[in-house]
Formats: structure tokens, sequence, C-alpha cells
């Protein structure tokens, strides 16, 4: 069959899940192409990526860097990006079939949108996108029908276990490595210096969701990510940790099959499914899981106590109206004070504890509404932490 590579636009090509994108399209040149390029600031990176993919567009979220990298490097058959509105720009330019949105933070919220209103299917791994608008990109989602494939390794296991049985789901069972604090001395995580949370026992990732997996927040988040994706009440969402991150979740039927998904831990393959949707192609060159050499897998609860972070994301879950909306404003200006050694590791949790506790609820089915309490919270949140 011959067939046109699928274009395809990174945004976050410089990030974690950014390189495991690219890895996929160098490996599968006839099937996917890389047509544009988006990164914050890491213009030595880029630059080897514009070099080796061609893009026709990249953009640069630091405008002084985009300055620089435009005087520097000039590329006739590549147009530059940049500004508020510049990644849209660059889709609109590209016009990709598929958007990977592998950004940090809320910054995903408005090329997803985007993609969303412009029928192009989005591979999601920014997981914040579902925990700010969840409700909107849904409703977008509806009205557009424009398919939302699930690039986190928990999200794009639950949905290959749903093939062929979206209908007897009864529960999702989203595992948990737990991070580096599972069934540690209360001590370990009061003294915690940026590099002991830096140290993730299963996963390579970036900076920020390595600190939201030590405050399990992450998990919270992807409860909110699952109840949008999956469509299920928070009740029918139970978070198992399993500190060997062999099982990638699993999905409990009504029948009380509970079927699993195992696969290597490496970001390759949930990009490749994304991506290939609905093929699933060989991969000849990695190394399956051998079974012989697994650790021993085990599976417990976690610990409330220790982890504030993931009832908060039931709470705001339960509550909507922009509780989730402030839940990660307040985290996002949280663990950037972390990790310029501002605040400890436990003064995380306590910051979101005490932005949720005073949060009015407010609707937020528009966009400019999620913004205005994304930008109220973040100033709120900072200025606690100059009077801690
Ligand atoms: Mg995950």
């Amino acid at each position: 069959m011959n067939k046109e590579p699928r274009k395809v636009a990174v945004l976050g090509s410089t990030g974690s899940i950014g390189v495991s994108t690219l890895k996929v399209l160098r490996d599968y040149p006839d099937d996917f192409q890389a047509v544009a390029l988006a990164a914050y600031g890491n213009i030595e990176a880029l630059k080897e990526q514009t070099e080796e993919f061609s893009p026709s567009g990249i953009y640069l979220a630091d405008e002084e860097k985009y300055y620089f990298f435009r005087n520097e490097y000039q590329h006739e058959r590549c147009q530059l990006f940049s500004g508020s509105e510049g990644m849209e720009e660059m889709l609109a330019s590209c016009r990709p079939d598929i958007v990977v949105v592998a950004t940090v933070g809320f910054t995903g919220v408005k090329p997803v949108l985007w993609s969303i209103k412009n029928r192009i299917p989005v591979a999601l791994a920014n997981k914040e996108v579902l925990v700010v608008a969840g409700d909107l990109v849904r409703r977008l989602q509806e009205q557009y029908q424009t398919p939302l494939y699930p690039v986190d390794s928990e999200h794009s296991a639950i949905f290959q276990c749903l093939q062929g049985e979206r209908e007897h789901l009864r529960k999702i069972l989203l595992t948990a490595s737990g991070g580096p604090f599972h069934k540690k001395p209360r001590e370990n995580m009061e003294n915690a210096g940026v590099q002991e949370v830096l140290n993730h026992p299963t996963w390579d990732m970036g900076k920020k969701i390595t600190v939201d997996s030590a405050t399990m927040i992450n998990k919270g988040f992807e409860v909110i990510e699952a109840h949008y994706l999956f469509d299920l009440p928070p009740s029918r969402i139970q978070v198992v940790v399993h500190p060997q991150s062999v099982v990638h979740s699993m999905v409990e039927l009504v029948d009380n099959t509970v079927l699993a998904h195992l696969s290597p831990t490496d970001m390759y393959y949930p990009v490749l499914y994304a991506l290939a949707y609905p093929r699933r192609l060989e991969v000849p060159h990695k190394e399956p899981l051998d079974f012989f050499q697994l650790p021993q897998l085990t599976f417990s609860k976690p610990d409330p106590k220790s982890f504030p972070c993931l009832q908060f994301a039931y709470d705001c879950l339960e509550k909507k109206r922009g509780y989730p909306v402030a839940f990660n404003a307040a985290n996002e200006v949280a663990v950037a004070s972390f990790l310029e050694e501002k605040i400890t590791f436990l003064q995380i949790a306590e910051l979101i504890e005490q932005i949720l506790e005073a949060f009015s609820p407010v609707d937020v089915s528009e966009f400019d509404i999620i913004c205005k309490i994304d930008e109220e919270v973040r100033k709120k949140t900072s200025s606690l932490i100059k009077a801690l």
C-alpha cells in the first residue's frame, strides 16, 4: 500500500515525550513525518531536530531565544513562530494530520482547543489540559467530532484494554509507581532536596512531572484525566500502587474480568500506539518484556496521609466549578518554587491546600474564565510563597 506519511506536529519537541515522539518518527519514516516542532527555549536541541526532520514550521515560546534563533539560524524552507498565538499560527500554516501535545502545564490548553476546533486529531500527553479544561474539551470534542488519543502511559494502557470492551467497563484500576517516597518514613519527605525528589525509581521524565510523581499529584491529575477520557465517575477510578511500573493500568469489566496492559517502561510505546491508531506497528529493534527477568510485581493501597494531593484531586473532581483549575495553578507555581529551592517539598501540598480552602467556585464553561482563574490563583500562590 502506497500511502503518504501521516503529518505530525510535535508540541514540546525537546521535552521527554517530545524526544520519544521523534524517536518513533525516526523509526517509521514511511508512516510519519514531522511537519511542525514547538519548544520552550532549548534552541540547541531544536536546532538539531530541525536539521534532522526538516519541519516546515518551528515555534519557540521564549521570545528572546526566538530572536536569537531567527538571526543565527536562517532556514529557507522553515517558517519560525513565537508569541501567544504562535503555536496555533504554526499549526494553521503546517496543517498536520495529528498534533502531539507534549507541552507542560497550562500551555497545552490553547493548541488542544484549536486542534479540536479544526478537526485535527490530538495525541495528548499534557494531562493538565484535561485537568483545567476537561469539560470544555469534551464539549468541543463532541461538537467537532475530533478524536483525542491518550499518550500518558496509564491512559494508553486503559485505552488499549478497552478496545472492543468499552460497554463492559465497570472500573478503572489506575496504577501508580508511588514515586521516590513510597513506604519511606516521613522524615525523608521533610528533608527532601530537589535532587532526591528528581530521582524517580522507574520512569525517566521531565522535572515538573517527576516532582508531581513524588507528591502523587500526578496520579491525582491522572484520575481527573481518566474521568474525562473514559467518562467514568471518580468513584469508579481506583488508584493502585504498583512500584515496578510493569502493569501500566487495568480495567475491571462487568463480569469481574480484569484486563491489564503490560509493556517495557518506555514512553516510546504509548506514543507509537497513539500515532498509529487503529493500527499496531511492529517494533523489531526493542527488547520485549522478559518475564523471567521481571521483579516481583506488587500492588497496594496509596497512603492518604503521606500523599494528601491524591485526595485533593478527587475532591476537586467532585466539586469541579474551577477547583481543578485552581488545583493545577497552585501546583505549577509551587513546583516551580520548589525547583528553585524557595519552598520545601512538603510546602507544595500545604500551599495547594490553602488555595483550595479559600477558593470560591465559579462556572468554567468558557476558556477566558479558566484563564482568569489560572492567573489569579498563580498570583495568590506566589504571594503566599513570598509571605512564608
Ligand atoms: Mg502517567
